[in-house]
């Protein structure tokens, strides 16, 4: 059902340079910082690399029934959100959070923003000691917490660690180590590694990516800017580009929380190459900056580990489990550690492979998503009514609706659209592609890339519609019931052609 409501996004005022003039400090939610919603106050728990313990995943659960509405939601980012939460709650959550080491630091508590490659080590690719992105992940967070100077940065501020298969590099992270083989030896994606830039043979190097690759998604053209460091000095590295940012933004203009937001000629490429020298780590630029890999999510199902285990791979439906579910995790035989993915996904890694069948079954059977053939993978969804004073509508429910009637065959028959104009985009989807649903223009929650060159795009609008757009062009306008499912269903589907 949708409301006809006015827009409510008006968009952050910029200079001259395009880049954003801003009077206010970031108000990202935290787990200390809890923001108030239509359904309670929000927490959201930053979770480096996505990793919890066993121990601190039914923590959580417990938190979410007995603080919150009993369901724990899986961010565009590898977070989770608790929401419902009464307006005193905060001392007792706060309590619980570092009773089980998930706050090492209520200064940067909304700062450890880590992704990391999920599968890393876990499907038969080798991870050596010194790059080993769940290493780096510790290290990192470890020297994120021992800066005060971090403390400054935005809570959307976020690193990528990707361990050379290139699934971190869709995200458009500030700062992102890329994993790389010296000369002779593989990567991760089996690419044979070549002299680095420094000469150097005999060690493996990272490469430190500044900025984002895209330039499509920059205030003030490519920023991107790429050094090659020792893997040993690869999060070192990455904290010194992060407190460069904040020295640059700071000198710059007022604004600026993400790299990409920093005007022209900002120079952060080389006050980080001084800084890099200061601190005494060897760095040479790469040039041109490096062509980054890019993959895509690990699919649903069982993983083949190089160690003889199994991972399990399972999707949350609309980004969203119950704590029953999430339970039910930490009962399928794992090793007592789970990976949160930034794909509202979770791996579940040291399964004997003998019952990795019959668990990935287990949850199923309880509702997540273990097959990327089930309806609803792909699918995802902002808070929308009732939970959010914005929204237009529930866009969950009209979400669920949509998928159900497009998996039953319950849709019309639509006009072929035929090949889709692009001219960014060089694919064509084998299957079908991502689709988000936002219940107004802001689109919280998007995901911030994928395969297929894309997702598609599905935003409430004030006049009791909704708007499917793919890469920026707008297919079609149509409002709840079966033509807006069949329309997603075809917008998932057809071919991109440029
Ligand atoms: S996109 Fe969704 S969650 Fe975000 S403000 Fe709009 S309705 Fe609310």
């Amino acid at each position: 059902m949708l409301a006809a409501m006015p827009p409510t996004t008006s968009p952050t005022p910029v200079n001259g340079d395009g880049a954003p003039v801003r009077d206010r400090a970031d108000a990202c939610p935290g787990a200390l910082r809890l923001h108030p919603a239509d359904d309670g106050r929000l927490a959201r728990l930053r979770l480096p690399a996505g990793i919890l313990t066993y121990r601190q995943a039914l923590l959580l659960a417990t938190v979410a029934e007995r603080l919150g509405d009993g369901h724990l939601d899986i961010t565009s980012r590898g977070n989770i959100q608790l929401r419902g939460l009464g307006e005193s709650c905060g001392a007792e959550l706060a309590d619980l959070l570092h009773g089980a080491g998930l706050l090492p630091s209520e200064a940067h508590e909304r700062v450890r923003n880590i992704v990391a490659s999920p599968l890393a080590g876990l499907d038969g690719t080798v991870q050596r000691p010194g790059a080993d992105v769940q290493v780096w992940a510790r290290r990192l967070d470890e020297l994120l917490c021992a800066s005060a100077a971090a403390t400054a940065l935005s809570g959307r501020f976020l690193f990528a660690l990707d361990d050379g298969r290139g699934d971190m590099a869709g995200l458009g992270a500030d700062v992102m180590l890329l994993a790389q083989r010296a000369q002779g030896r593989q990567d991760a994606r089996g690419v044979r590694g070549t002299q680095d830039a420094r000469g150097a043979q005999g060690a493996d190097t990272a490469v430190l990516c500044i900025g984002t690759n895209r330039p499509e998604r920059t205030a003030s053209g490519p920023l991107f800017t790429a050094f090659q460091v020792a893997a040993a000095d690869a999060p070192k590295a990455a904290l010194i580009a992060a407190e460069t940012f904040l020295t640059v933004a700071t000198a710059t203009g007022p604004g600026a929380w993400r790299v990409r937001e920093l005007p022209s000629g900002h120079g952060l490429g080389e006050a980080v190459a001084a800084g890099l020298v200061e601190a005494g780590i060897a760095a040479g630029p790469t040039s041109p900056p490096p062509d980054l890999p890019e993959a895509g999510p690990p699919p649903p199902g069982p993983v083949t580990a190089g160690d003889g285990t199994t991972a399990l791979s399972v999707y949350a439906p609309l980004g969203r489990l119950t704590a029953g579910q999430w339970r039910l995790l930490t009962t399928v035989g794992g090793s007592g550690e789970l990976r949160v993915t930034p794909w509202r996904g979770v791996i579940v890694p040291g399964l004997d492979p003998a019952g990795a069948d019959a668990s990935l079954d287990r949850l199923r059977a309880a509702g997540l998503i273990t097959t990327a053939a089930a309806p609803s993978y792909g699918v995802s969804a902002c808070t929308g009514r009732p939970g959010c004073a914005k929204a237009l509508t529930d866009v969950r429910s009209d979400a669920e609706a949509a998928t159900r009637a497009a998996a039953t065959g319950a849709v019309p028959d639509t006009p072929a659209t035929g090949a889709v104009p692009d001219t960014t985009g060089t694919d064509a989807v084998p299957g079908a592609r991502p689709v988000h649903w936002s219940g107004c223009a802001r689109r919280c929650g998007r995901p911030a890339g994928g395969p297929g060159g894309g997702h598609v795009d599905v935003v409430a609008t004030a006049d009791d519609s909704y708007e499917i757009s793919l890469r920026g062009r707008l297919l079609t306008t149509t409002t709840a019931g079966p033509e807006l499912a069949a329309a997603v269903a075809t917008a998932r589907t057809t071919t991109v052609t440029r």
